[in-house]
């Protein structure tokens, strides 16, 4: 996605090697039409599918799962990173984060996916593939089936897309950074939609 690729290089900041900060507009401060048009391609990408519901994970992948779930005219749902005293039975599963380098569990209430789902992933970057993978792990507890999963960003050096796609996952990244440094950012250039 052309625009996502120009706004990263103009606004994102690469602090390492392996680590690309990009609160400016995308998970803390939001640009709101980047982020619609974020979930029209998703959409897009996904055309022909039968995809009854969205998923994604709290807290910096809510506003691309809205996003996209409104392209698509469906509900979405986020997995939980701690218990509501408010949730009854859930799927849960323990995860590790990259970039807070903790482990948590997280949840989806069993009321809100169903083996009758047919479910698109959508999360805001596709790293070591940690998050994703678990939920994807969620999915198969509920018996649902998995369409698909969009990352807004994906950092193609790291495992998470070859995990997936091991796991027979069909992945869609809207921006693919082949490699960075401070200052310096390449793009995986693919056949524009
Ligand atoms: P993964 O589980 O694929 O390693 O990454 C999961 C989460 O870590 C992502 O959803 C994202 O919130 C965060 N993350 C991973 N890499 C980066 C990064 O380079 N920059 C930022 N800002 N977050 C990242």
């Amino acid at each position: 996605m052309k625009t996502l690729q120009e706004r990263i290089q103009q606004d994102g900041e690469v602090l390492s090697s392996q680590v690309l900060k990009v609160d400016a507009f995308l998970n803390h401060q939001v640009d709101p039409v980047l982020t619609m048009d974020i979930g029209q391609a998703f959409a897009q990408r996904f055309q022909g599918e039968t995809i009854t519901k969205v998923l994604t994970i709290e807290a910096s992948g809510i506003h691309f799962a809205m996003a996209t779930a409104l392209a698509l005219r469906v509900p979405f749902v986020y997995a939980k990173k701690k218990k509501a005293v408010t949730q009854e039975a859930v799927y849960s599963v323990p995860v590790h984060s990259f970039t807070r380098q903790e482990t948590y569990q997280i949840s989806v209430s069993q009321k809100y996916l169903s083996p009758d789902d047919q479910i698109l992933i959508v999360d805001d970057f596709l790293a070591t593939g940690a998050a994703l993978l678990g939920l994807v792990e969620l999915i198969q507890q509920a018996g649902a089936r998995l369409v698909g999963v969009g990352a807004v960003i994906e950092k193609s050096f790291q495992p998470g897309r070859s995990l997936l796609e091991q796991a027979g996952v069909r992945v869609e990244s809207l921006a693919r950074i082949a490699e960075m440094s401070p200052g310096q950012i390449t793009f995986i250039e693919e056949a524009e939609e």
